[in-house]
């Protein structure tokens, strides 16, 4: 590769990472929500409040809903527990977690919510999920990011910030919240995984629409990694096309694909992040002999509109957001318990607007262009 050529991509890297951020994110689209300050907190849960919720959630399910810690592989970086609930007494492991970074509030109460629902309704697809699953919901992945507000953990002996969502690697588990949770996933084998997240601000390609929500395949279906993992370059996105569906027929229309937007340009690049917690689960990774037959899921994540470490997460709308939120996961839950999404044409997929794809953003190789082989 020639000089000019190294240059011009060093400086797309860095054009990107400024992309990356959401603040530009939020500048770029001025019809969005306001962006001034920070959210105040105060109106969504705080660490004590999941404990306290899951309490009451275990005490009014009268024996339905369990609830315990994974302090016996450990806590996280600043001491507190990390806590599972779990429903359902079928065979199938649906594994949902949450907050895994700590200012993307409003996942926590969706899953929250849906744990409600699983322990208290008799409706007839509730009673179907709970005959045919068993749920393990981590309302709060990262308790020590939720307390502080910032998307990563605090590492005890440096004080520096972590992405836990980067730390599922062979060298990675620099996050004691890490090994605790993977150790407990080796150990459970799960069948599937959804994982949930907030983004900055976006809009529906092609129209003046802020995003509500995004749904997204950390490992990017038809991209460099994915299909050479079973079947998962399907099922993802049958999952996801279908939820697409469900979602229009609530009336939530302001739903696309995630990706990573360059908006002055109006092109975006899909993920193909390896050191994703739910990219490690797809591709079976065996951190020290953990794992050793390679147990691997299909898993997907969710985006749900907004964070409150920028402020662009509005009190009026966190009920709607959350909503959403909830209705998306109860949806993928029943086609998954069901096999309705295998009903679901995987191409579907492309009919989730999406920005005309410009290359696949790695965290192994930079930007790997569409086509490219032998990654
Ligand atoms: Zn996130």
């Amino acid at each position: 590769m020639n000089l000019s050529i190294f240059k011009k991509t060093s400086l797309l890297t860095a054009i990107l990472l400024l992309v990356f951020s959401s603040l530009v994110f939020a500048a770029s689209n001025p019809g969005g929500p306001s962006t001034n300050g920070q959210t105040n907190i105060s109106s969504t849960l705080s660490y004590a409040d999941v404990v306290k919720i899951l309490g009451d959630i275990k005490h009014s399910s009268k024996g339905k809903v369990e609830v315990f810690t994974l302090d016996k592989y450990g806590k996280s970086e600043a001491g507190r527990s990390i806590y599972v609930a779990k429903v359902g007494d079928g065979s199938k492991k649906i594994w949902i977690q949450a907050q895994i970074h700590g200012n993307e509030k409003l996942t926590t109460e969706a899953a929250l919510d849906l744990l409600k629902t699983y322990a208290s309704s008799n409706n007839r697809e509730v009673q179907k999920v709970l005959g045919e699953a068993t749920l393990y919901f981590i309302p709060m992945y990262n308790p020590d990011g939720a307390e502080m507000n910032t998307r990563g953990t605090k590492i005890m002996s440096t004080g520096q910030l972590l992405d836990l969502n980067r730390d599922w690697t062979l060298d990675g588990f620099a996050g004691k919240e890490s090994l605790v949770v993977y150790k407990y996933w080796a150990e459970l084998k799960p069948d599937f995984a959804i994982d949930l997240h907030h983004q900055g601000l976006k809009q529906v390609y092609g129209t003046n629409e802020a995003t509500s929500f995004s749904l997204g395949i950390s490992l990017a279906p038809d991209g460099p990694t994915l299909p050479s993992y079973k079947n998962y370059n399907d099922v993802t996105r049958q999952m996801l096309a279908y939820v697409y569906d469900n979602m229009k027929g609530y009336g939530y229309t302001h739903i696309d694909r995630y990706q990573i937007v360059d908006a002055a340009k109006q092109i975006g690049y899909d993920i193909d992040i390896k050191g994703g917690v739910v990219s490690a689960m797809m591709m079976g990774l065996n951190y020290n002999g953990l794992n050793p037959k390679h147990h691997s899921h299909p898993a997907v994540f969710f985006e749900t509109k907004g964070n409150t470490s920028e402020g662009s997460l509005g009190q009026k709308s966190n009920g709607y957001l959350t909503k959403q939120n909830y209705l998306a996961l109860k949806s993928l839950v029943y086609g998954y318990v069901t096999g309705e999404i295998y009903e679901v044409d995987p191409n579907h997929w492309n009919d989730i607007p999406a920005y005309p794809l410009a290359g696949y953003w790695t965290d192994y190789n930079g930007i790997v262009p569409v086509g490219a082989s032998g990654y």
